[in-house]
């Protein structure tokens, strides 16, 4: 089985996160964090409680609507601060994959696009986090969790094309 990825994003973009903070409030609108197993059996095992929802199947972080993320504390994510730990959705950010039918597009999530002062700066992402998100997504489509397949097993399953040179 492969599983086919269009990049619809600039090859040479760039992006370094600057620990702004702003992605971990919604940029003050509703903000969505969904959340897998491996999230859920760290964070818990850190004693943390209800701090999930179950929607539909999907697992979200409990965020009221228009306040940030519940780990979000004095301008820092208490997760990664404490344990060195992000969720792996946060650890993608500001990439995106959205499934459609017989492939998948990676895209810089819009919000980002508008909002986040890391875009280009850093490294190319097609280097860093295009890695990541895809062997995660390819992982999450064989066994339900991002963390499960390893990266190297996982990108032999993948196929990348870009949509611009
Ligand atoms: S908005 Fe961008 S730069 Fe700021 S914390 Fe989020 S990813 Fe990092
Ligand atoms: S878990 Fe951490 S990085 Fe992710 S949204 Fe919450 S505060 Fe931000």
């Amino acid at each position: 089985m492969r599983f086919l990825f269009l990049a619809e994003f600039d090859k040479n973009l760039r992006f370094r996160c600057l620990l702004c903070g702003r992605c971990c409030t919604g940029y003050n609108g509703g903000l969505k964090l969904e959340l897998y197993k491996s999230d859920i059996d760290f964070i818990a095992s850190k004693n943390y409680k209800d701090f999930y929802e179950d929607k539909n199947g999907i697992k979200l972080m409990k965020i009221k609507y228009g306040m940030p993320c519940p780990f979000y504390e004095n301008g820092l994510c208490k997760l990664k601060l404490l344990y060195g730990f992000f969720p792996w959705n946060c650890s993608v950010y500001p990439l995106q994959v959205v499934e459609h039918s017989g492939f998948f597009v990676v895209r810089i999530n819009p919000a980002a696009l508008e909002e986040c002062p890391g875009l280009g700066r850093g490294p190319r992402l097609r280097d860093t986090l295009l890695r990541k998100i895809i062997s995660g997504v390819v992982s999450i489509k064989m066994t339900s969790d991002p963390r499960t397949l390893p990266q190297d097993i996982a990108l032999s399953l993948a196929e990348v094309r870009w949509s611009k040179s």
